[in-house]
């Protein structure tokens, strides 16, 4: 249930409203948008009387019942109002959301050195993005592939994240690393195959990082919102979905089947912003690009793209890792489309010189 008020009511009344709830064994989460104050009732909210709760007060504009079985992470909670997840990064804020510019995130699958990571970070910083990407624990189909280099792998992207100031998202595994991969990560991913590791979607919802949740492999979009609801409801508010592609019966020509279709469904249910991974979502670098297209033509908050400097050599996910150049260039076609659908970035300045000398200047001024 959710007590929409009025946004000029005073600090005191709500306060007041609130302890009344208390008394009444609920929880209140107040949530002030730019453009309403709503205070969520978390708890046993089915014996409650709307009329009665709408009685508390004169500052109280509705009192509306969540019916979805998520809830801080629907968008009733919010009343309609996109959320907005800022992460600090070591140049500045940056703000995920609805209203906000693309967000940009690129590098490889796996960290595998310390060179490759660090001028892959001065590579896809040169193409606009603001964070860097790159596994140190990697969940392998395999127990024979390689698994990451692990807690070295950690200090390595410290390097990247020095030397760049990009952000680095980078994805936890085990409850065991999470303080070591918290210390390193200002985005901490839960990968697919971690969705519903409900023991450690408690423990990210209890640490103050940010927290990107890629959908899991065969999971519904109820399944994905729910999970969402454990960190959210652990006291972590700042999540980020990302769409990477679900299991269909194709394997031969896609490696996953990318949902777009869950961008505007996405956008319908919850205020949470949306990433989209099109690397996993398609598993081949020749379709990543119309795919990244795509997602921001639908919408999405944010893309997150799988970028190696030699593909071929990879430890991990080579077939669907783009070059930094065939990157740059991308980049370049989406500030295209960002400007289009209303969601101009930073790189859109760059549409107005040919792709091509762009591209050049860039890859000589970052090589
Ligand atoms: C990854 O981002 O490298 C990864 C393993 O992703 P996913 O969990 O979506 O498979
Ligand atoms: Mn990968």
């Amino acid at each position: 249930m959710i007590v929409v008020m009025n946004s000029s009511t005073p600090l005191g009344e709500i306060e007041r409203i609130s302890n009344e709830l208390r008394n009444r064994k609920i929880t209140p989460e107040t949530s002030r948008g730019h453009h309403k104050l709503v205070i969520g009732l978390i708890g046993d909210t089915a014996a409650l009387n709307p009329l009665e709760i709408q009685q508390l007060s004169p500052f109280i504009e509705q009192v509306l019942r969540i019916n979805q079985p998520f809830k801080r992470a629907s968008l009733q909670f919010r009343h309609g109002e996109p959320s907005e997840v800022f992460v600090e990064t070591p140049l500045g804020f940056v703000a995920f959301g609805q209203n906000h510019p693309i967000v940009h995130v690129a590098g490889p699958c796996s960290v595998e050195n310390e060179e490759m990571i660090v001028q892959t970070a001065q590579q896809v910083k040169a193409a606009g993005v603001k964070f860097l990407r790159g596994g140190a624990y990697k969940p392998r189909t395999s127990p024979y592939a390689f698994q990451g280099h692990g807690e070295s792998a950690l200090d390595l992207l410290l390097k990247a994240r020095e030397v760049t100031g990009l952000g680095i998202v980078t994805e936890v595994m085990d409850t065991a690393d999470l303080e070591k991969v918290a210390s390193v990560a200002d985005i901490i991913q839960i990968g697919a195959r971690n969705m519903q590791n409900f023991s450690l979607l408690k423990k990210v919802g209890a640490q103050g990082k940010p927290v990107l949740l890629k959908r899991g492999l065969a999971a519904t979009i109820e399944d994905w919102l729910m999970a969402a609801e454990y960190i959210l409801a652990a006291g972590n508010p700042n999540v980020i979905l990302c769409e990477r592609g679900i299991r269909t019966f194709d394997r031969q020509y896609t490696r996953n089947t990318l949902d777009l279709a869950a961008i505007p469904v996405l956008r319908s249910l919850t205020h949470l912003p949306i990433m989209v991974d099109p690397s996993h979502g398609t598993g081949f670098c020749e379709y990543v690009p119309a795919m990244s297209k795509a997602a921001i033509a639908a919408g999405a908050d944010s893309l997150m793209i799988e970028v190696h400097p030699n593909p071929a050599k990879a430890l991990s996910d080579g077939p669907q890792s783009l070059t930094p150049k065939q990157y740059q260039e991308l980049m370049l076609e989406l500030a295209v489309i960002g400007k289009t659908v209303g969601r101009p970035e930073r790189s859109a300045q760059l549409t107005q010189v040919s792709t091509e000398s762009a591209v050049s200047q860039l890859i000589a001024a970052n090589l």
